[in-house]
């Protein structure tokens, strides 16, 4: 069906930041398939896993005992600090399980309306529940009755939150991106997510935390959450988790983690022995390889490269990041960016209309960083020109 505008390209093969289309020219990816594919494209590890345990077992069921889902929520509570958690295939499935959990989390508390206070601008993907939670009027429209039980504040305003906690007593969790991702990488001012951990404190709230584009490594640590180090009660995954294959994940802990008994939520395909041990393998990768030091470091490079290039160009809003999160926002709309970047053999992406979104792959190196800023330092400047004229 018609649900994507897609640029004229086919690409065919992929390796490490490198993409080729069928007419073999080479791009130097800096989207990695919207921040999915972390350890870059074919990655030697992930496909020999790939083909090991498809020789093996594929698929079983979660009415069985699955080993590999086992170790895989051992090692991301592990990572994450938390208890336990779910598996599914998507970062909007994430999201649903959040949810549910939270409103059952109400339930348990006498609260028969639960209501999930949710941020202006979020993301948190396209199913009737989690495009409610997004803060984005485009992907909702249409698709009315929307989902009740969600009530929706400015971003990175705490009073905002706290005057909910005043007049509503039906809350039972605050669901938020610690990064907006789809909005353009808008980053909340330090203490923020302290405030908001705070209020769930006092309030009895849950603190869901949305690292679906933000978590693995791509922030400069594990999860961005830690850059405040304030651990949530829930946490969602899926993108970078399987590094291409489809794996999205709930984590809980504390009292969130004993909420979802067996009967209240379910998938076929949820954590399967290929997509966990996938995902196991992209773990201990990024471990290995300290992905998380080399997106921090990486990320302060490219931004700094880009300051430099673009700053004080006419046109440029702002150039931001955090790890290998980074937005070069315009002071127009920009779509036609992405097609002329591709021109140029490279490949990133426009959101929000007005901003250039970069999410390369984690193990980018200083070459690499040094040719997106050259051909961004080529294109955007004649674009704007040419925008002006
Ligand atoms: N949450 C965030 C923060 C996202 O960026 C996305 C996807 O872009 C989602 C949720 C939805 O994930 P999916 O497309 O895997 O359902």
């Amino acid at each position: 069906m018609q649900t994507y505008t897609r640029l004229p390209v086919t690409f065919s093969r992929g390796e490490g930041v490198w993409l080729w289309d069928n007419h073999n020219n080479k791009y130097l990816d800096a989207i990695a398939g919207i921040a999915v594919c972390g350890l870059g494209h074919a990655h030697p590890a992930v496909t020999e896993t790939i083909c090991q345990q498809a020789k093996t077992l594929i698929h079983t069921s979660n009415l069985f005992q699955i080993e590999a889902q086992d170790r895989l929520a051992n090692q991301l509570c592990a990572l994450a600090e938390m208890d336990r958690a779910f598996f599914c295939n998507s970062g909007a499935e994430a999201n649903e399980a959040a949810i549910k959990l939270a409103r059952l989390y109400g339930h348990s508390n006498d609260i028969l309306n639960p209501a999930i206070v949710v941020m202006e601008g979020s993301f948190h993907g396209r199913t009737l529940a989690t495009l409610t939670a997004s803060g984005n009027r485009k992907i909702q429209a249409g698709f009315e009755p929307l989902m009740q039980g969600f009530i929706r504040v400015p971003y990175n305003d705490i009073g905002a939150v706290k005057k909910v906690a005043q007049h509503n007593s039906d809350v039972v969790a605050i669901l938020v991106e610690p990064v907006l991702g789809e909005s353009g990488i808008i980053i909340p001012d330090r203490g923020y997510l302290q405030s908001l951990r705070s209020l769930c404190d006092d309030q009895g709230w849950l603190l869901m935390v949305d690292e679906i584009q933000t978590g693995l490594c791509r922030s400069g640590r594990w999860f961005a959450w830690q850059h405040e180090d304030t651990k949530p009660d829930v946490m969602t995954l899926a993108k970078s988790l399987g590094n291409g294959l489809p794996i999205g994940a709930c984590l809980a802990q504390g009292k969130a983690a004993e909420v979802l008994q067996p009967g209240k939520h379910g998938s076929t395909f949820g954590g399967n022995p290929l997509a966990c041990q996938v995902a196991l393998t992209v773990i201990e990768t990024m471990a290995k390889d300290k992905l998380a030091q080399r997106a921090a470091d990486m990320g302060k490079y490219l931004l700094s490269q880009l300051d430099q290039t673009l700053s004080d160009i006419d046109g440029i809003v702002e150039i931001r990041g955090r790890g290998l999160l980074l937005a070069i926002e315009l002071d127009r709309p920009c779509q036609p960016l992405s097609q002329v970047a591709l021109d140029h053999g490279l490949v990133v992406n426009v959101t929000a209309e007005k901003i250039v979104r970069l999410l390369p792959p984690l193990i980018l190196n200083r070459a690499e960083a040094d040719q997106i800023c050259q051909t961004l330092g080529a294109i955007i400047p004649p674009f704007l020109e040419q925008a002006a004229a």
